[in-house]
């Protein structure tokens, strides 16, 4: 029997620790510690129901996993006795509802059942088998056409197609090569990156040396922020653990082929989430962005080509390897390939970290899968792809979630932060509230953006406080449309995104504001 107890930071934060010790502590007081086997794993997803606990016992339950939530001290003793015979007393979750059943993990296809801290662990759910099989049987060039007609797209909010990207940075002319894994996941509400990064670390480092085999590059860096330390911390151990098997380092599997990962902390700033600040960054300098071209496939760290990608297009690769480029295909739309990893966050039932194809639309994630509004509430729009995206109102949930769908609407799919409002939720406080962001967090490099942000933040502030008048309205229009055209980076470019989409869809609720 294996008990499966999650490790990542929402069930730790709710004391998953001292409940795998209790389990652990009955199960060996019971007598049972030779059949029953207590293991930590990562996210199971439905992290508003923390500590989550999975049992995986052919005898009691017929192949089908139990699912406990919320376990106390108390009940892990329970879950013990259950075990070892006695009648079911505790409640369990259910793994039949829309939350699980709509899912389709390939991201997510370890996370909740793997051990992150063990290399073994994710080699016996078929890790490094993807590395293997590039390196022993196929060129470079037939992994970058492999991507190319998965249809893979950017997963940290662009969209732009992984494959071309990697055959730019594989034609490209250099002495060196190098390849980064971006996890400097900053979109207030998103924590997706995190989560695939505590679950399934080996999955990312699969990934990065496929990508770099095609590319041709030999050194690799996550550049990941300083507020994710569970992950930082199994990123380390996994990269100790794949250099001991040779799985990085020199003549991986036998082979010529040289890969060496290392991690770059970043304090946090959330500009260096853009790729020219995150080089900048890696490279000890101030992590501002600078002007492209030249792209960092052409050159990037240090001058030379580099292949930049987030973390959940990594973690896609694997998979994509094992299984076919042309299954990945035949999943999700025409043009967005493949799943999406989203982060359920804000006025929702089910908070948490799901995995659903593209096209799925919007009403069956918030409705369905994250359960609606508690307590009867009413939802009144979802905020994709975090301060550069959109709020999107509840007339069009039945739109399917893809990058271009999300686009029309008026936002992004950004990394893949989703934060539901209900019906008390003022749309111009939200517009703020990003718009304080984007001012906090601008590098101050260029002024439509240094300047233009902490404007706008005064006028909403105004309006909000009912002191604004219509002459207040139309500049703040005038401001957001240059600040968007005038600024270097995506950042300020993106700014007004918010506060054009609730001027779309809630543009009553600034008049009534107004005086
Ligand atoms: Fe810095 Fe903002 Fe200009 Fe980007 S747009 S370079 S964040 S000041």
């Amino acid at each position: 029997i294996r008990v499966r107890c999650c490790m990542a930071a929402g069930c730790l934060s709710s004391g998953a620790v001292a409940v795998k010790e209790s389990l652990e502590k009955t199960t060996a007081e019971a007598g049972l510690a030779d059949k029953v086997e207590i293991c930590s794993v990562g996210c199971m997803g439905l992290c508003c129901q923390g500590p989550l606990v999975q049992v995986d016992s052919p005898e009691v339950q017929n192949l089908t996993p139990l699912l406990y939530e919320k376990v106390t001290l108390e009940n892990a003793s329970a879950i013990v006795a259950e075990l070892n015979g006695d009648e079911a007393k505790i409640q369990q979750g259910n793994l039949n509802q829309p939350f699980f059943t709509k899912q389709l993990p390939i991201v997510l296809e370890n996370s909740g059942k793997v051990d992150p801290e063990r290399i073994e662990s994710y080699i016996a759910a078929d890790g490094y088998q993807a590395l293997y099989h590039v390196l022993r049987d196929k060129t470079p060039t037939e992994i970058v056409d492999a991507i190319t007609r998965s249809g893979l797209r950017g997963r940290g909010g662009g969209g732009y197609p992984t494959g071309v990207k990697w055959a730019t940075v594989a034609k490209a002319r250099g002495e060196r090569k190098f390849v980064i894994c971006n996890a400097d996941e900053g979109d207030p509400g998103a924590f997706m990156d995190r989560s695939v990064l505590e679950s399934d670390p080996h999955r990312v480092l699969e990934g990065m040396a496929i990508a770099a085999y095609a590319v041709g590059a030999s050194q690799g860096y996550i550049y990941i922020r300083a507020e994710y330390p569970i992950a930082i911390n199994r990123l380390q151990i996994a990269i100790r653990q794949a250099q001991r098997l040779g799985l990085l380092g020199s003549n991986i599997f036998d082979s010529p082929f040289d890969f060496k990962i290392d991690i770059r902390i970043g304090a946090g700033a959330y500009v260096c989430g853009e790729e020219t600040a995150l080089m900048a960054s890696i490279e000890g300098k101030r992590g501002t962005p600078r002007p492209r071209p030249p792209y960092p496939a052409e050159s990037g760290l240090w001058g030379f080509p580099t292949l930049i990608n987030n973390v959940e297009t990594y973690a896609n690769v694997p998979w994509i390897i094992r299984k076919g480029a042309d299954v990945f295909a035949s999943i999700g739309t025409e043009k967005s390939k493949g799943t999406k990893v989203f982060a359920l966050a804000g006025k929702i039932q089910n908070t948490g970290i799901i995995e659903v194809p593209m096209g799925t639309t919007l009403r069956q994630i918030v409705e369905e899968m994250g359960g609606g509004v508690p307590d009867g509430g009413i939802a009144k729009a979802v905020q994709t792809g975090g301060p550069s995206g959109g709020c999107i109102p509840a007339s069009a949930f039945d739109s399917p979630v893809d990058y271009e769908s999300l686009s029309q609407l008026g936002s992004i799919m950004g990394s893949g932060g989703m934060i539901v409002m209900d019906e008390t939720t003022n749309m111009v406080d939200v517009a703020k509230f990003f718009m304080e962001f984007c001012m906090d967090e601008s590098c101050g490099k260029c002024i439509p953006c240094r300047v233009g942000t902490v404007q706008l933040y005064q006028l909403l502030t105004k309006i909000c406080e009912g002191k604004a008048s219509f002459a207040d309205l139309e500049l703040l229009e005038e401001l957001c449309d240059m600040v968007k055209h005038t600024s270097l980076c995506g950042l300020g470019q993106s700014a007004p995104n918010p506060v054009f989409s609730t001027l779309r869809y809630f543009r009553d609720e600034y008049l009534t504001l107004i005086k």
